[in-house]
């Protein structure tokens, strides 16, 4: 898949999420609407207060009408960009990210190299600093993709989430293990720092992080509760389990869902609750 997002299928037109933000972050929302992109995919630009240098987090696809939009509300604030993080690469986020390091002579910054332009590479444990005293740690939250990345920004109480968490339905997974082993280290730091915000790569802000993560991790476990069920019910192939328990969710987005059900096999799998003759 070379596109991100949710298992949602549905769009809006975005009302309220262009714009919106944290004292510290604010969004400016990519033209890309879809079923798999939600409302179009979340830039996330980032400064300090009082401070001339702004982080930009995702640019977004290829198409200079959105690059563009986001160079000219950083210049219209009186600022510029110095930095660009990428939360992951699929293409929704990463794919105008060259282009919006010519345009701004910013490098670009991501786990993943082929994803970097300029030196500097990114991952668990950094702290990314800008002048005025901004700071923004990394955690590395593989699942929805082995290079995914969680930024938190400390000061505003907020978690840009990339596509772990999205700002509405469920999100595409990778890797299941390394995903719940994920939510559960974002609601810790959660819990423990009391966060305010979750801002996400797609849809609208979420006001409660801790109810939002948990909203995740049980809905993983009724999914791979309904999982088992359709094995039990003699189910063997991905197609079959789709059907089943993807029975009330838009058809357009079932090969997205093929995608988590076979991630979701994986993981039990592992877990050694595979009967023999399923075909992944
Ligand atoms: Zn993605």
């Amino acid at each position: 898949m070379t596109d991100s997002g949710g298992i949602d299928g549905s769009a809006s037109d975005g009302t309220g999420i262009d714009g919106s933000g944290t004292e510290r972050a604010r969004c400016v929302l990519a033209p890309n609407p879809s079923p798999m992109t939600l409302d179009g995919t979340n830039t996330w630009v980032i400064s300090e207060p009082g401070s001339d240098a702004a982080v930009v987090v995702d640019p977004g696809p290829e198409g200079d009408g959105h690059l563009h939009r986001v160079v000219k509300s950083v210049e219209a604030a009186g600022k510029r960009v110095t930095t660009v993080l990428l939360t992951h690469g699929h293409d929704d986020h990463s794919g105008g990210a060259r282009r919006f390091a010519e345009l701004t002579g910013a490098p670009v910054r991501a786990l993943d190299p082929a994803h970097r332009f300029g030196d500097e590479g990114l991952g668990e444990g950094d702290v990314v600093t800008a002048p005025g005293g901004l700071e923004i740690e990394v955690v590395g939250t593989p699942g929805h993709t082995d290079d995914s990345l969680t930024f938190l920004l400390p000061a505003d109480g907020a978690l840009l989430t990339g596509d772990t968490v999205l700002g509405r339905g469920t999100t595409v997974i990778d890797n299941l293990g390394n995903y719940l082993r994920s939510l559960d280290r974002l609601r810790d730091w959660s819990d423990r720092t009391a966060a305010r915000r979750i801002l996400p790569g797609h849809g609208p802000v979420l006001t409660d992080p801790v109810t939002a993560i948990d909203f995740y991790i049980d809905h993983r476990r009724e999914r791979l509760t309904e999982i088992r069920a359709a094995l039990a019910a003699g189910d063997r192939t991905i197609k079959e389990i789709v059907a089943r328990v993807y029975a009330d969710v838009d058809r357009k987005v079932w090969f997205a869902a093929e995608y988590s059900v076979r991630a979701q096999l994986a993981y039990l799998g592992e877990e050694g609750e595979l009967p023999p003759d399923v075909r992944l």
